[in-house]
């Protein structure tokens, strides 16, 4: 047994994990300068919620993960001081919009119509006083805080401390994330049918070119990430997320 004593994942979920509220229905996320935060409006309860390994997302001070959910980009309002904010990358897949001041993300957009997540925004709801946001539900892209400078020899009592607070850890994301991403591609692979008859038609997605180009609609960024080698799905996930994750 590892002992999980002294390991810090992320302040929002070291002390026990919050339950969410069923009635819950959003709150306003606040960036952490102490004069004219930037303040944004989440009017819907968020999904997926998880901690995050990846060098990607903005982590609170310390913490060795992030925490990240998604919500319906029509839910998202930047209510104050909005002239704040500036994309992070605005070549990455996920724009994240950082407040100058404080670096905080206050939330992430795709803009890319072919993403499997698009029309979903990412946020980190621990920037919200409001409590019964979406509890945290697992672990992403764990093997990724190795890269932000963690000893892989505390790789294990990382891992089992996830598992004790029932974030099951995983090195991409979790399979019904890996599976909705993998039938997105099938999708518009033709492998398996688009749109099921009688849900709303999704603007159907421009024909990608053949199966060996990648990111049809983005400018190729370089070095191209592809020629990192790796699974198929860490090629896919690159693509998708900025690198790992
Ligand atoms: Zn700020
Ligand atoms: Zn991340």
């Amino acid at each position: 047994m590892e002992n999980t004593q002294a390991v810090l994942i992320h302040p929002a979920v070291d002390g026990g994990i919050k339950r969410a509220r069923p009635d819950f229905s959003g709150g306003t996320l606040t960036c952490k300068c102490t004069t004219n935060p930037v303040k944004v409006r989440v009017g819907a309860q968020t999904a997926h919620n998880h901690v995050c390994g990846c060098t990607k997302c903005w982590k609170p001070e310390g913490a060795i993960f992030s925490q990240v959910a998604v919500v319906s980009r029509d839910a998202i309002e930047v209510v104050e001081n909005g002239d704040k904010l500036q994309i992070v990358n605005k070549d990455a897949p996920i724009q994240r919009y950082a407040c100058t001041g404080c670096g905080v993300h206050m939330y992430g957009r795709i803009e890319n119509k072919d993403h499997p997540f698009y029309g979903l925004d990412f946020v980190h709801t621990e920037l919200s006083k409001e409590d019964g946001w979406a509890a945290p539900e697992f672990a992403a892209f764990v093997s990724s805080v190795i890269e932000s400078g963690v000893a892989p020899s505390r790789m294990d009592g990382i891992r089992a401390r996830l598992r004790e607070l029932g974030l099951t850890p995983y090195d991409t994301l979790s399979p019904p994330l890996m599976d909705a991403i993998a039938t997105h591609v099938a999708k518009r692979e033709g492998k398996l049918p688009s749109a099921p008859a009688g849900k709303s038609p999704e603007p159907a997605p421009a024909q990608p070119k053949p199966a060996a180009s990648s990111a049809p609609h983005r400018p190729a960024p370089s070095p191209q990430p592809a020629a990192e080698g790796g699974s198929v799905f860490s090629r896919l996930l690159n693509k998708l997320f900025g690198g790992r994750g």
